[in-house]
């Protein structure tokens, strides 16, 4: 019986490498989001009832990502990690009460739009854009600093000579995506497969031209230096981050329960397809900064946050038919 667990798991996190290097590394995934998490929630639930059979190179350990040839390697200050995944109600409420354990008094929640893009993370030295980069395998990633600079709303200078990182999302608009794929279309190339997958296939372009005509735009989440500021809460800082002529979701609110997150999320459910840009679910997260720093981190993700994913949606599946292209 043990074997046969453990043949398992071997299995699921060979198969998981595979597809989490098509996505990440060759942006050609050969199956869908919703396919790939239920191989990865049966690689969590076998590790969790067999803790002894867990393997030391897990993929449930890492950071997905790696460092492609051609890029200089950008060592992170901190980390830049990937969050915990919930599917329905009872995951959330499950969070909560983790974090219950470790904290007392109220709690409430920032939510936001889960953008479905590449994370980036931007440097500022002195109030100027001195470096940009992708999240890699979360420790060490690529400069794009130059592709970054052909984002039209990721500011160059700062309003205020500050020094800090913040970290966002690098997306391509759904309009773009049609017409960019209109395009290569009529010159016989290859169409991309998602907006995710152009908005990382064109960050990755060695020629900054290219990427300029690609109209990919931003939305920051995150300040990684709250010090640089005296920021004490996720919505102040995205507050300021605004001010600061950095583009933020407007969507975005705070929630005082679990349940006015679930109304939340069920309001974007519906809404999604409204939206402008690709959205895959919702991310939440505690909105103190000094009770995140209370329940603290994981290996791979913050405990003080996680990602609702939405339910996959047929024409997600049909996407398999297209070609896939980098
Ligand atoms: P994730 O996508 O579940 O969550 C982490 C990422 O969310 C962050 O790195 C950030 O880029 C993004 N994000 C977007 N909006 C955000 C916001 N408002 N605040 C914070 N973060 C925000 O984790 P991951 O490790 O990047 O990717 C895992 C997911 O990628 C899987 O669950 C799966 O859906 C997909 N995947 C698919 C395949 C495939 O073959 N189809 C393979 C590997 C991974």
């Amino acid at each position: 019986m043990t074997e046969n667990q453990q043949a398992k798991m071997l299995e699921l996190n060979r198969l998981l490498k595979q597809y989490a290097k098509e996505y990440y590394e060759q942006d050609q995934p050969s199956v869908t989001d919703a396919e790939y998490d239920h191989l990865y929630q049966e690689l969590v639930a076998l590790e969790a009832a067999h803790p002894e059979l867990k393997l030391k190179d897990s993929i449930t350990q890492e950071v997905g990502g790696r460092v492609l040839s051609g890029f200089e390697k950008v060592k992170h200050e901190t980390a830049m990690l990937s969050l915990g995944n919930a599917f329905n109600y009872q995951d959330l409420v499950a969070f909560e009460e983790r974090i219950k354990k470790l904290v007392s008094g109220p709690i409430t929640y920032n939510c936001e739009l889960k953008i479905d893009g590449l994370a980036i993370s931007l440097k500022y030295q002195d109030g100027k854009f001195v470096q940009g980069a992708t999240r890699g395998d979360g420790k060490i990633g690529e400069n794009i600093t130059e592709n970054l600079k052909q984002v039209k709303d990721i500011p160059q200078i700062l309003p205020e000579p500050l020094t800090l990182e913040v970290r966002g999302e690098c997306f391509m608009p759904k309009s773009s995506f049609v017409e960019l794929n209109e395009e290569r279309e009529a010159q016989g190339e290859n169409i991309f497969a998602n907006p995710r997958n152009a908005a990382a296939g064109s960050l990755r372009q060695l020629d900054t031209r290219v990427v300029a005509k690609r109209n990919l735009s931003s939305f920051i989440y995150a300040v990684a230096t709250p010090e640089a500021l005296a920021l004490t809460s996720q919505s102040s800082g995205l507050a300021k981050m605004n001010e600061l002529g950095f583009h933020i979701n407007p969507e975005g609110i705070v929630c005082e329960s679990i349940e006015e997150v679930w109304n939340y999320i069920q309001t974007y459910q519906e809404k999604r397809h409204d939206l402008p840009y690709e959205i895959d679910g919702i991310v939440i997260k505690v909105n103190e900064f000094a009770l995140q720093e209370e329940i603290g981190y994981t290996v791979k993700a913050p405990k003080w946050a996680i990602a609702y994913k939405f339910p996959a949606e047929e024409a997600q599946t049909k996407l398999l038919d297209i070609e896939w292209t980098v």
